[in-house]
């Protein structure tokens, strides 16, 4: 059976400069692997490769140095690992994520877990250009959901309970928005400066300070690369559920509407912010 370069590339095998090796990119949704897998995948390296693994930008593993005859083989090992091919070219990349909780003490999700459900529901998806997508589980923005082409960040709006403020002012030193301030001895919050962080809420020692809600902040056409541009906001706080319905209306939006090359940034651009919105949230 013959292959196209392109096909190869699809599933994750990417054609080296000297076109005798390929690459081949694995799929590591959220960039987590037990080192158990790590050590196999280091195996698989060592005996169809040079030995050699590369780190890529969005948290996954390289292969390089391995020869179109060893590819079925290589396939076979990453898949009994948990760790196949991955994908390349115009499609859902490798979904990237922080630690997020329970492992980062500043997280307000579960960014892991949300990773693996959107790799099995939209990994590999075609698409016009390709669409990256990353998870980050507080505005601190380790995985920079604001230069992805879907960003999704871990919120909370923080609420003081009066009656339950002792005005140890705790919460005040811990805000590095200078969002909060005492007055006449109770905490209170100015939602203008306030970005979400949830820090306030985390270090009030009598549970004055309350999250009123927990949610996501959903970025939209962010992407660096060649005309690099920072995201548009698209929702405050949404829920997991609003998360899978923008998310499947933007890959919607974008096949129906794009052009190959295009990412979806420029393509809201060129169609309008009202007209790209409100298809991507209907
Ligand atoms: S974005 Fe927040 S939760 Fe994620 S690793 Fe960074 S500090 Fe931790
Ligand atoms: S949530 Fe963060 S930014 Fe908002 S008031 Fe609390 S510490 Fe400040
Ligand atoms: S940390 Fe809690 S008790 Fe202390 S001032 Fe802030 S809200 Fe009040």
């Amino acid at each position: 059976m013959r292959f196209s370069v392109e096909e190869l590339k699809k599933s994750g095998y990417i054609l080296q400069r000297d076109a005798e090796y390929f690459t081949v990119r694995l799929r590591i949704p959220g960039g987590h692997l037990t080192s158990r897998q790590m050590a196999s995948i280091g195996e698989v390296a060592e005996r169809y490769g040079r030995g050699e693994l590369h780190l890529t930008a969005r948290q996954g593993i390289e292969i390089p140095w391995v020869r179109f005859e060893d590819l079925g083989e290589v396939t076979r090992t990453l898949e009994e690992i948990g760790t196949p091919p991955g994908s390349c070219g115009p499609r859902v990349r490798n979904i990237s994520a922080c630690p997020g909780l329970p492992v980062c003490s500043h997280a307000n999700i579960d960014t892991q877990g949300l990773a693996r459900k959107l790799d099995e529901r939209f990994f590999d998806v075609d698409l016009p250009t390709k669409l990256k997508l990353a998870i980050t589980g507080c505005p601190n923005s380790c995985a920079k959901p604001q230069v992805n082409d879907i960003g999704i960040m871990g919120v909370v709006k923080p609420r003081i309970i009066p009656e339950a403020c002792d005005g140890c002012g705790k919460c005040v030193e811990t805000c590095k928005e200078g969002a909060i301030k005492l007055v006449g001895g109770i905490a209170q919050i100015d939602y203008n400066r306030c970005i979400y962080c949830g820090e306030c809420v985390r270090a009030c020692p009598v549970g004055a300070d309350q999250a009123e809600r927990v949610g996501y902040t959903i970025f939209v056409g962010g992407n660096v690369g060649r005309h690099p541009r920072l995201a548009y906001k698209l929702v405050d706080f949404a829920t997991e559920e609003m998360i899978f319905r923008i998310v499947e209306n933007c890959l919607i939006f974008f096949e129906e509407e794009g052009v190959r090359g295009e990412r979806l940034g420029h393509l809201i651009e060129r169609i309008g912010l009202g007209e790209a919105f409100r298809r991507i949230l209907s």
